[in-house]
């Protein structure tokens, strides 16, 4: 199959092969034709299936025809992260030199002003957050009576970020009839409702990701005590041939650590995290990516999607708490054919973690020792961070956001058996409803995704699929709720009040 047999113009065909493309990938083979035919997509395809191009260059050539009325785009594509939404705005532009199409990025942290001229001209896409697109829509800046094709990219990530209402509002803004292409790594049952919901008659396309880790990506491993991992990952860096590599951390505390430890050791290092103002996270990008500095201290924020060109190696600093994650941010390595290479460093504690990425990849990552430094032995332990080794400080994120959780499950499972125990029925369902009202908690924030936080602080949460059913939240009535510094788990109380119900003598004590 060729691109020329897929029915794109020739200036899009002009674009593809500057850009060297010999052939279509499969999602491209696959997609392209029928977006061409005006019809629907459910694609299930993760980053690095050249699922960008697939939407991307169809859209191009539809879009050519037609001009964009002011405030009005003709077209919508959500992106669940605003690196994410920049990588497809480049796309555009290379893809659509000689189309002469105006597009608009919608995301957080940048300039309302700069977004509200370029949408007072017309844009014919708009490629934007769901957050920052809200804000806008509320502001009179969009009518989105105009929009034709909608594109939902990374629809599992929206979910697990918690995007899905905002995503849900924005759909029911659109006009009913359009053209809408849906895409998503997974197929859980949710991410199927939504596509049910929005997607008419779609034509399934599913590719399988490029290549597993495994047979891209060299893996290694290093097991040493905690406070010894920064002068494992030094040495690593310097025995390894490295060109550019990102080195990921859980926290963005620890990103912020890391960041100055290697620093002062004189490695040429930038660091990334969400609690970087937009204009320092793309400064920041942009210079890693032209290879101006070698490092890049990171949380998962790069972890999805991004596509840095040659990127030689990735170190996990920490073994990340979720298997899937060690994937992605392996993924950024060993791309488009080339050979990639992907350390980890783990402490004893992190057996859980790796036995699960193991269990993933079906596969033993190789373990390997550092020169001058003893290596551990991963415990076997089915929770091992609990509790666990806390020295060097190098997981206390992880731990106190399990921690965390356990805690807030027994507040509420606490709270479910005062309740059965001293609520009469027919007030039961009151103080239930009370209780949990003044015992749920903020669910415990990712540090994939910063935005998230701060929309979900001022939407007062309205954007999180798990307080969709849930009253508003304690913090915003009587302001009892605590954040800690970084964003941890709230802590929950009544204060001085006593609900009523509380202080009346139960069943059980009356019997007694
Ligand atoms: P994506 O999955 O859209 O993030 O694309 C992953 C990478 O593949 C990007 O660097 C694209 O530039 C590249 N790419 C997309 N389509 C093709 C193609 N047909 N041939 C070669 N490279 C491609």
């Amino acid at each position: 199959m060729t691109f020329e047999e897929l029915g794109l113009s020739p200036s899009i065909l002009q674009a593809i092969a500057d850009l060297g493309y010999q052939q279509p990938t499969p999602i491209q083979a696959q997609a392209i034709p029928v977006v061409l035919m005006g019809r629907d997509v459910l694609g299930c395809a993760q980053t690095g299936t050249g699922k960008t191009a697939g939407f991307t260059l169809p859209m191009i050539e539809i879009l050519s025809s037609g001009r964009a009325k002011a405030r009005m785009p003709r077209s919508l594509i959500l992106e669940p992260t605003r690196e994410l939404a920049a990588q497809v705005a480049d796309s555009f532009e290379k893809y659509g030199k000689g189309a002469n199409l105006s597009y608009a990025l919608l995301i957080g942290g940048e300039s309302f002003v700069d977004q509200e001229k370029k949408l007072d001209r017309g844009v014919d896409v708009l490629i934007a957050t769901p957050g920052r697109l809200i804000d806008l829509f509320e502001r009179g800046k969009i009518l989105m009576n105009d929009v034709k094709i909608l594109v939902i990219d990374e629809a599992d990530r929206m979910l697990d970020m918690g995007f899905i209402p905002d995503v849900e509002k924005i759909v029911g803004l659109l006009p009913k009839l359009r053209q809408t292409l849906f895409f998503s790594a997974t197929m859980a049952p949710e991410i199927r409702r939504l596509a049910d919901a929005f997607l008419m008659n779609p034509k399934e396309i599913s590719v399988s990701p490029p290549a597993t880790a495994a047979t891209t990506v060299v893996q290694g491993m290093v097991v040493v005590e905690p406070e010894q991992k920064r002068e494992a990952l030094r040495q690593l860096i310097r025995r390894e041939n490295v060109t550019n590599a990102l080195i990921f951390c859980n926290r963005k505390r620890d990103v912020e650590i890391l960041f100055k430890s290697l620093t002062k050791h004189g490695f040429d290092a930038v660091r990334l995290h969400g609690d970087m103002s937009q204009p320092a996270r793309t400064e920041t990008l942009d210079k890693f990516k032209k290879g101006e500095v070698r490092l890049m201290v990171c949380s998962d924020v790069a972890a999805r999607g991004l596509d840095i060109k040659g990127l030689s190696h990735v170190f996990c600093f920490d073994v990340p708490m979720h298997a899937e994650d060690y994937v992605h941010r392996i993924g950024r390595t060993g791309r488009a054919g080339r050979e990639g290479h992907a350390f980890s460093l783990a402490a004893p504690i992190d057996g859980k973690y790796v036995a699960a990425i193991e269990k993933l990849l079906g596969t033993t990552i190789p373990r390997i020792t550092i020169e001058g430094l003893e290596s551990a032995a991963l415990s076997a332990g089915r929770d091992s961070r609990k509790g666990g080794d806390r020295k060097g400080g190098d997981r206390k994120g992880g731990g106190r956001h399990d921690r965390g959780r356990q805690q807030q499950e027994k507040r509420q499972r606490k709270a479910a058996e005062v309740i059965d125990a001293v609520v009469p029925h027919p007030e039961r369902e009151i103080g239930r409803h009370a209780m949990l009202e003044a015992s749920v908690a903020l669910p415990v924030p990712t540090e994939k995704e910063p935005h998230f936080n701060r929309h979900q602080r001022r939407s007062g949460g309205r954007d999180h699929q798990a307080t969709e059913q849930l009253p508003p939240r304690p913090e915003r009535r009587d302001g009892r709720v605590h954040h800690n510094d970084d964003g941890g788990l709230p802590g929950v109380a009544f204060g001085d009040h006593t609900p009523a119900f509380l202080l009346r003598r139960g069943r059980s004590s009356e019997a007694r």
